[in-house]
């Protein structure tokens, strides 16, 4: 059975400690919801091996950034570790206004700036099994000095109070569980009344 689709798409939030193995999850969940479009965000950090501008980040200069915050271009943006991040507001409403489902891989204070803007966003915060697995994951990407790793770490505990103020919650042990787990809250949202009452107009 074809279901009409809802007229707007929903905006899908993700946060999660750095190192949480996000990027992964990301690629898992979609590689299974081609629909989805995964919103490439504004940074002013360098790229890091294997990165690609457009690709993974939109790499730009600090000036530049600045720029975007003065001109309104951005929906939200925050500055983690030293450096700028932010997501363009332009591409974000047009998808969704297209009816497509976007997907923002943000920290936690611009997700916080995302539901105040957008209520209706789902936000999911995404944990390692535990803290000492998060520090392993961390040492093993090997991309990070050792100061910047425990930047990350301490970061991470002031991000994990944030969590009530999301949705849901995710535990990334194996990536497909984690993918799996994303993939049924997304269809949980889609069945909501509110995104299929247009199923019923005119009854
Ligand atoms: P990384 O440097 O490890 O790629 O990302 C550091 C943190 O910045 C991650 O928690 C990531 O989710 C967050 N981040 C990436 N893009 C954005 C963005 O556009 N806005 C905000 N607020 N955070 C972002």
């Amino acid at each position: 059975m074809q279901i009409r689709k809802k007229k707007r798409g929903q905006l899908i939030v993700l946060s999660g400690p750095s190192g949480v193995g996000k990027s992964t999850v990301i690629a898992e969940l979609l590689s299974q919801r081609r629909d989805i479009y995964f919103s490439v965000s504004f940074t002013t950090r360098r790229p890091r091996t294997g990165e690609a501008d457009g690709v993974n980040y939109n790499f730009v200069d600090r000036m530049e950034f600045e720029r975007m915050i003065t001109d309104g271009e951005l929906l939200e943006h925050a500055e983690y570790v030293g450096n700028y991040y932010g997501t363009s507001l332009k591409i974000i409403q047009e998808k969704l206004e297209a009816g497509i489902d976007v997907l923002l891989d943000i920290e936690v204070r611009g997700a916080a700036e995302v539901h105040e803007k957008c209520p209706e966003a789902v936000l999911i915060f995404i944990i390692p099994p535990s803290f000492e697995e998060l520090s392993r994951r961390l040492h093993r990407r090997n991309t990070d000095s050792e100061d910047v790793i425990a930047g990350r770490l301490r970061k991470a505990r002031e991000e994990y109070r944030q969590i009530p103020g999301y949705d849901y919650l995710v535990v990334n042990d194996k990536v497909s569980e984690a993918a799996l787990e994303i993939i049924s809250i997304l269809c949980a949202e889609d069945c909501r009344t509110k995104n299929r009452i247009h199923l019923v107009d005119g009854i």
